[in-house]
């Protein structure tokens, strides 16, 4: 899955946003694509060694990376790990007073990875301890075509899910025969508009 529908998906996880600043929804989304992003460097890096216009590496050029540099591979690994989310992460949160939801943001990112990354880049959600686990298709492997599909596809369900959360969340209560809204305002708010 590439960065941008990591992203969406983290902000798929807020369905209601009221309440929420444009600051925090940013936020959910930038965790959401954090395990990917903590390895910029080395994506610099093997994007220069193949001479690609503006160091940025094409797909083929990961192949066999992760056998040849197994150690370069952990910049993606640790991150890619649910120990990371545990002893990083949530301290990293709470400490700093972050909306909670980063957290099943980041951890969002890891379930994608874990299921769309099959064959070399399959992921090991619980590195080093764990085995890697073999997703259903290669995604990091996609077309950039197939990237602007995921995209639309998750911009959609969030579209369809949002509406439908709000209609649920938003709904007014059903109230018992009789009994109308002005009955159940709270007595202190009747006092202060009559005054
Ligand atoms: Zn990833």
């Amino acid at each position: 899955m590439d960065v941008v529908s990591h992203a969406l998906l983290g902000r798929l996880l807020v369905l209601d946003d009221r309440g929420w600043t444009r600051a925090q929804l940013w936020l959910v989304a930038i965790f959401g694509a954090l395990p990917d992003s903590l390895q910029v460097p080395l994506y610099l890096v093997v994007g220069g060694v193949h001479e690609r216009p503006w160091w940025l590496p094409w797909n083929e050029d990961w192949r066999g990376f992760r056998e040849i540099h197994p150690y370069a591979s952990w910049l993606w690994e640790v991150p890619h790990s649910l120990w990371f989310v545990l002893l990083a992460v949530v301290p990293l949160v709470i400490h700093f007073g972050l909306p909670r939801t980063c957290i099943a943001a980041y951890a969002s990112h890891i379930v994608a990875d874990v299921l769309t990354h099959h064959g070399e880049w399959a992921t090991a959600p619980f590195f080093p301890l764990g085995p890697h686990v073999e997703g259903f298709w290669s995604a990091w492997d996609d077309h950039p075509l197939m990237w602007a599909a995921c995209w639309l596809g998750l911009l959609a369900i969030y579209s369809v899910a949002a509406r439908a959360w709000r209609r649920i969340a938003g709904a007014p209560i059903p109230l018992p025969p009789g009994l109308t809204p002005s009955l159940i305002v709270p007595h202190g708010r009747q006092t202060a508009r009559t005054g």
